[in-house]
């Protein structure tokens, strides 16, 4: 059996993190909090970068920070995880759904102007499997409306847009190390904030609004409640864990590019003869290899596709539900947007098995599986 994702140990997390638990400091913001944050910081330029529990808690700061209030509009793109959505949704925003490029899944910054209303408050754009929005446009629009940019780059760690970071580019971005993605810590986010404005508030919102930060650092003599705020950081063991990971980046990554591009080159000719397409990296992103995914030409073929996979004992996924047909929003919202290309990848895209031990041998098997079945049909 070949499952979709396999969890990538370095072997070095559980050393990491019993020096952790025997520091005699395992709550949060210790030395291993502060080392992963350094990281961050240093290697992609993020102004001050913060650890929380989940990208889905980094995206609720970012809510907070951007002092989203009940009325204000939240443009979301529809294909993409809850929590894009979700964390504006809980300080009471209204979420407009924005519809998928053509090309790939990332929101269609041409048609973002016409969802724009005096009540915009923030553009969350989503660079899925790691792969950019197109920021330049994107970030010309917001500051021509004064509209706030949130990075949703739970995909996108060490990925880039014309050479800058992505989570590097909007005021504020959420990354994730849930289990599923390239850098894990089985739960865990980080908060990149680019905008200096931001960046005291969030240490209160951080430590669930006190300014403890700044009594450890001696800034003031006592500290207390000064703000909202809620208990977003992780403990020292689970950034223990991200550490061991953070020092295997270039491995870790390299092994995916490498998976990517094997499965590439053996779907090609598939690929031109229009079966389905492979994602296409735009000239001005770059791959980290998060995910690959096929687009079928078809629900109907998507799901045979899926099953004959699973008969082989391959698991492919589908994902992403339009959350402008989801229930929750159906039932909040009387809106009906019409996102044929949201539509269009909710109902034809499939990913296949992508993770670190995944062996050139499998990926043999799986690329020839694939071939079986367009044989077949
Ligand atoms: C994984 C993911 C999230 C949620 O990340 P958690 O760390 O599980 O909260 C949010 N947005 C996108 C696009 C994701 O892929």
């Amino acid at each position: 059996m070949i499952p979709f994702n396999k969890p990538y140990l370095t072997g070095k997390e559980a050393h990491y993190m019993y020096q952790a638990v025997f520091s005699g400091k395992i709550s949060g913001n210790g030395i291993f909090t502060k080392k992963c944050q350094y990281y961050f910081e240093q290697r992609y330029g993020y102004k001050k970068c913060l650890l929380t529990t989940s990208c889905t808690d980094a995206l609720e700061m970012a809510a907070i920070l951007c002092d989203v209030k009940p009325g204000d509009e939240v443009i979301v793109p529809s294909y993409t995880f809850v929590s894009s959505a979700l964390a504006f949704v809980r300080q009471g925003a209204k979420i407009v759904f924005a519809d998928s490029m053509g090309t790939n899944p990332n929101i269609d910054a041409d048609k973002l102007e016409a969802l724009i209303t005096p009540k915009t408050k923030v553009i969350v754009p989503v660079h899925y499997a790691g792969v950019a929005c197109d920021m330049d446009k994107i970030m010309e629009i917001a500051d021509r409306h004064n509209i706030l940019v949130v990075e949703d780059a739970a995909q996108a760690i060490d990925s880039y847009y014309k050479g800058r970071p992505l989570g590097s580019i909007g005021h504020l971005a959420a990354f994730s190390f849930h289990e599923t993605k390239n850098i894990i810590s089985g739960e865990g986010g980080l908060l990149a904030i680019n905008d200096e404005r931001f960046i005291r508030r969030s240490e209160i919102i951080w430590e669930k609004g006190t300014n403890r930060s700044e009594f450890f650092r001696g800034e003031v003599n006592k500290y207390g409640w000064v703000d909202t705020g809620s208990s977003f950081l992780p403990s020292e063991v689970i950034a223990a864990f991200l550490y061991a990971q953070l020092e295997s980046m270039e491995m870790i990554q390299n092994r995916r590019k490498a998976i990517w591009a094997k499965y590439y080159d053996g779907l090609k000719d598939l690929a031109d003869m229009g079966l389905f397409s492979t994602p296409e990296i735009p000239t001005y992103a770059t791959n980290n290899a998060h995910m690959f995914y096929l687009v079928c030409r078809s629900l109907e073929e998507r799901s045979a596709l899926i099953t004959y996979l699973k008969e082989y004992g391959i698991l492919s996924v589908f994902h992403y539900l339009a959350l402008h047909k989801s229930d929750y929003y159906t039932r909040h919202c009387a809106d009906r947007p019409e996102l044929p290309m949201c539509d269009h990848y909710a109902d034809c895209l499939v990913r296949l098995p992508m993770y670190y031990e995944l062996s050139d041998e499998e990926i043999g098997q799986i690329v020839e599986a694939i071939h079986d079945f367009y044989s077949k049909i």
